[in-house]
């Protein structure tokens, strides 16, 4: 599955790149200022934790910019700050210090009920333990965002869910509660239930961590097939393997990016 996937990136890294050129033209954009392919930008940000035993700075300055379509992998150690990292562009949590540009909007200006609409049309997140609601079904797992965005129709949203459980090749599934799936099947939920509005980001904290090696593989391939199509994706990863399979990796150690790999 991965050999097929690195056999296929050449020819979808030129497929980004004509999609990029089509939206420089005025094709399917996402609103955003075309002479931007800047989707997420980060400025020297810092984030403190107030502890019991005195400040924690777990983010001590990072400038990170990822651009529209980019595939992303951070890794570093348990404790390095991935999650508060990502935390401060899904706005999950609010930087100490620094600005976040994300789409274009800066999102400290954004009060909870803006960002609430915002998170839902801009970006799907995905987390290690799925978290799928347990008392609905997958399929209406899967309608949820739709269901608080209002995006699509009520006479759509079941399509669309389906289609989207069909591209995780989880249709069969769609009935099912979510205590009876296995993780791999799980996370492909997850995974459906974070592309219900097409937003234009995926965000995924661990996505693999909680999986064996085959579905481990299995999402994986599916986040390269949704880069491929031109979403922007930024995976926090523990998985060495996975994260020299993408574009660009940065490693994160003590709240600083150390070092960054290109390929
Ligand atoms: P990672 O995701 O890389 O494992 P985290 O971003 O979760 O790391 O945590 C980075 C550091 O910040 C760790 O030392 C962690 O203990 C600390 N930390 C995370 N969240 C909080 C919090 N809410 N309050 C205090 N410290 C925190
Ligand atoms: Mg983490």
């Amino acid at each position: 599955m991965l050999l097929k996937w690195r056999r296929n990136r050449a020819a979808q890294m030129r497929g980004r790149a004509n999609s990029a050129d089509s939206s420089a033209n005025g094709g399917a954009g996402h609103g955003a200022s075309l002479a931007s392919r800047t989707i997420i930008d980060l400025r020297n940000v810092v984030k403190v934790y107030e502890t019991p035993a005195g400040p924690f700075t777990a983010l001590k300055g990072i400038d990170l910019a990822v651009e529209r379509g980019e595939f992303l992998a951070v890794v570093g150690k348990s404790g390095s700050g991935k999650s508060t990292l990502i935390n401060m562009f899904t706005g999950i949590d609010h930087p100490t210090d620094g600005e976040v540009i994300v789409a274009n909007t800066p999102i400290r200006h954004l009060n909870e009920g803006q960002m609430a609409e915002w998170r839902g049309q801009t970006m799907g997140i995905i987390f290690q333990f799925f978290q799928l609601l347990p008392t609905l079904s997958v399929i209406e797992n899967v309608m949820i965002p739709m269901d608080l965005a209002g995006k699509y129709g009520l006479s759509e949203r079941v399509a669309r869910a389906m289609f989207l459980l069909e591209q995780m090749g989880m249709a069969d599934d769609a009935s099912k509660f979510p205590a009876v799936l296995s993780a791999g099947e799980a996370q492909r939920a997850a995974i459906a239930r974070a592309l219900a509005n097409d937003p234009p980001i995926l965000v995924a904290d661990e996505p693999t961590g909680n999986l064996d090696t085959r579905n481990a593989e299995i999402v994986f391939d599916l986040f390269g097939s949704l880069a491929a199509a031109g979403k922007t994706i930024v995976m926090v990863t523990h998985d060495d393997e996975l994260a020299r399979l993408v574009q660009r990796t940065v490693i994160i150690a003590d709240g600083l990016i150390v070092e960054e790999v290109r390929r």
